[in-house]
């Protein structure tokens, strides 16, 4: 805290204030009085101090820097922050937890938030990635029970693994996640010390409105270095703020942290032809069908100067665009677009993007009017509607979107992979070519120190699935949670159906 030249105190309304310790009362000890107003001001502005913490993502820290430009991408995106070599665009970023409250550990194993906020001339674009570069379902109508698992049993109020297990047992979906989360990388040793990644994939199109599709790769140069799961819940015990700490400390000592920033792209013609679904967000490309193409650097220089305003009240949503980059089909993409600005307007009310943090340093212009908090002069005489001949903003359609064409029937399409196994070849692929024995050994201990608090019917479950990604990680599994590898090994050879009846 910076030591300020001495003013005088005032009430929120600018009244200059005499005495600040001492309630005005009636006689000595005496009932305090309705008219100091001083008194009701400040406990009533106390009253209202908390704001509804995120749903998910509560437990955060931000910063601040910048994104430069390294390399030409013009012929694949018309957006003015890439337009050139050498440009630098200011920025925002939020990381953080996901099912934890807002007071809980930041060491705790769980995927971390990777939010950024570019301030870009042709207004913010946002990108709300992960730490992983995939998510743990497919369909965004699972999300809210998705969620319930992680946090608290509606009659304990306690964390518990059979909601957790159960919930992942029966979406085999989840198993890709399931399994980097439960890697060294489930507990990284700090923000600085993790890569990010849209994991959506995303549209790019260029000035001609040629439009391909891209994933996001922010590589962290610091290197990525993870917690072992012992030191993991040491530190939630003894400096649950220690990444929070970490982030604030390195920029402070001006050892700013950055990441080199990459994307892999594809043609349309690529994705259709493509093995895999490639907007399902439970998949990555793999580097041998995308490689990484290198974009620029994002750099943190800059710590908030208030916790509150600057990255408490930021409010990032992968619906904010700008010109050159859209949208993908991907469905929890979809339910995304939706539910960032809707949890913004409960949390921060329906003037939100007004807030400092949020308002975009080029100029908005709109129609939009009134509700509470209106922080601006309201378009001040201006005309409050459109169509208008009084001078007022117009749409322009040089900025429209390429039209992309999409047909089909109207209906709740189950999930169809090309082939039956589909979603545990790329778990497999990480489990038998990327890690090593060392990093294997941690992925079984530390699901087995999870698992083996659920239920044996859904051990029995959970270590099937495993199964199904390689036998020699659902038997490791097995053994470290007291079941026998047989009945593992013929539970791995039902139907997902079937399996869930087994286990029911
Ligand atoms: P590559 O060998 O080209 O890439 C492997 C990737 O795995 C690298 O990006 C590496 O990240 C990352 N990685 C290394 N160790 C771990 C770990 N313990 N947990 C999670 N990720 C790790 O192979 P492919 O592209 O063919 O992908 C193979 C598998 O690797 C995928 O099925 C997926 O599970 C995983 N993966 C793939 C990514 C992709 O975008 N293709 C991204 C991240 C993981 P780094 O170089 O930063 O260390």
């Amino acid at each position: 805290m910076n030591k300020d030249p001495k003013e005088t105190l005032t009430t929120s309304a600018g009244a200059p204030v005499d005495d600040d310790q001492h309630s005005m009362t009636a006689g000595l000890p005496g009932p305090a009085l309705l008219q100091d107003i001083h008194l009701i001001d400040k406990l009533a502005h106390f009253d209202r101090e908390r704001i509804p913490e995120r749903v998910v993502h509560a437990k955060g820290a931000g910063a601040h820097g910048y994104f430069e430009v390294t390399n030409d991408v013009t012929r694949y995106t018309r957006a003015a922050f890439l337009s050139k070599v050498g440009k630098k665009t200011p920025l925002l970023v939020r990381f953080s937890t996901v099912g934890g409250e807002k007071g809980s550990a930041d060491s705790e194993r769980d995927p971390r938030g990777f939010a950024i906020k570019f301030y870009t001339e042709e207004g913010n674009y946002d990108m709300v990635g992960n730490n992983t570069p995939v998510f743990f379902i497919r369909d965004p109508l699972k999300f809210p029970d998705f969620i319930h698992t992680q946090k608290r049993n509606p009659q304990t109020n306690l964390k518990d693994p059979d909601m957790f297990w159960d919930f992942l047992s029966l979406t085999p979906e989840s198993v890709h996640q399931v399994t980097i989360l439960f890697s060294g990388r489930g507990t990284p040793k700090s923000y600085r010390h993790m890569n990010g990644y849209s994991s959506h994939t995303f549209m790019w199109y260029n000035a001609r409105g040629e439009h391909r599709w891209i994933k996001w790769h922010f590589k962290t140069a610091q290197g990525i270095q993870n917690l072992a799961r012992e030191e993991a819940v040491r530190l939630a015990g003894e400096d649950p703020d220690v990444a929070t700490r970490d982030l604030f400390q390195a920029i402070e000592a001006d050892n700013y942290p950055a990441w080199n920033v990459f994307v892999q792209i594809m043609t349309p013609d690529q994705v259709e032809k493509y093995r895999f679904d490639s907007f399902d967000v439970t998949k990555v490309w793999p580097h041998a069908d995308a490689p990484l193409i290198p974009v620029g650097r994002m750099v943190l220089d800059r710590n908030p100067e208030n916790y509150f305003a600057e990255v408490e009240q930021a409010a990032f949503s992968p619906g904010n665009f700008v010109p050159g980059i859209g949208p993908s089909p991907d469905k929890m993409l979809q339910g995304r677009l939706f539910s960032y600005h809707d949890t913004h307007r409960h949390r921060l009310g329906g003037n939100y993007q007004l807030l400092p943090v949020n308002a975009p340093k080029s100029a908005a212009h709109n129609y939009q009017r009134d509700g509470f908090m209106r922080l601006d002069n309201n378009g001040g005489r201006g005309p409050n509607y459109y169509p208008n001949s009084f001078g007022g903003p117009q749409p322009d359609p040089g900025f429209a979107q390429p039209p992309i064409d999409v047909q089909g029937i109207m209906a709740r399409h189950a999930y169809r992979p090309a082939r039956p196994e589909d979603d545990f070849v790329q778990p497999r692929a990480l489990y038998e070519k990327v890690m090593t024995d060392s990093d294997r050994d941690h992925l079984i201990h530390n699901i087995v120190e999870h698992l083996k608090n659920a239920q044996r019917r859904i051990r029995l479950r959970q270590a099937a699935v495993f199964y199904k990604v390689h036998p020699d990680y659902g038997c490791r599994v097995a053994e470290g949670v007291g079941l026998a590898e047989a009945e593992v090994k013929k539970l791995a050879g039902l139907g997902q159906a079937e399996l869930a009846e087994a286990t029911a």
